[in-house]
């Protein structure tokens, strides 16, 4: 049985005040949410250990947005996997497509960080996905499947949830259809060695596309910018029916 997995992203938004308002419509919203589905928020490092500590005890898991691949060192601005542990972080979102385009993330430097997280007790989060440039060109399968085979060498498959992001859908409002999504879904599972791996869709989710999404037979969650800023509407997509 593959696990379901609601992942909030909320990039590089909210101060910890912020984050503990949200947290109070957000947790009310969650009492009648069913049992089978993981609820993460993949939250700014400056909000992981309040979160942690705030959610203790809750049904609500805690991810950051990056890893360092050492577990100590002279890297100026970077966080090591150990230290997120100890501040309480579970899950870790690598290889977004903001880090890739923005902070010159390759695939190698994707698989460095998989691994270091798994060492360290994490699961990575890996996203993978083309640009509209890709897809218009009918290289969406080979894109993803060289960012597939160079992302996960020597990476234990039965830690891991994959997201399917494609870029052109990140912040549109431009999803993909759920058909097309859940394509593409089957696809990257083909290429994987584990066949429990969750894999979510991201990309323009909301609260009005998320139960066509999770309908999908492939698509095991998905991985929420915008709409996982606002208690109301990312209580609405972890409570898909
Ligand atoms: P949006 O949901 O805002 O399109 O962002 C998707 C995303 O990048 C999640 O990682």
């Amino acid at each position: 049985m593959r696990k379901i997995v609601i992942a909030g992203n909320w990039k590089m938004y909210k101060t910890q005040a912020e984050a503990m308002e949200f947290l109070q419509g957000f947790k009310s919203e969650l009492d009648t949410t069913p049992d089978d589905r993981e609820i993460i928020l993949c939250v700014p490092f400056t909000d992981l250990d309040l979160l942690s500590k705030t959610l203790h005890g809750s049904r609500i898991q805690i991810g950051a947005q990056n890893v360092h691949w050492e577990t100590s060192g002279a890297y100026t601005g970077e966080v090591a996997a150990p230290m997120l542990l100890e501040a309480g972080v579970r899950y870790v979102i690598i290889g977004h497509s903001e880090r890739r385009q923005y902070f010159g993330e390759t695939d190698e430097t994707v698989n460095l960080r998989i691994k270091a997280a798994q060492k360290a007790g994490l699961t990575p989060i890996l996203c993978v996905g083309e640009t509209k440039q890709q897809r218009d060109a009918g290289e969406i399968e080979s894109h993803i499947f060289s960012q597939l085979a160079k992302g996960l060498v020597d990476v234990d498959q039965t830690s891991l949830v994959i997201a399917y992001e494609p870029i052109w859908a990140i912040g549109t409002g431009d999803t993909c259809a759920s058909t097309e999504a859940n394509r593409v879904i089957g696809l990257i599972r083909s290429k994987l060695t584990h066949s429990n791996v969750p894999i979510q869709y991201g990309g323009s989710v909301k609260p009005d596309n998320i139960d066509e999404i999770m309908a999908q037979p492939e698509i095991d969650g998905a991985l929420v910018g915008g709409a996982s800023l606002e208690a109301t509407s990312f209580a609405r997509i972890v409570n898909f029916q």
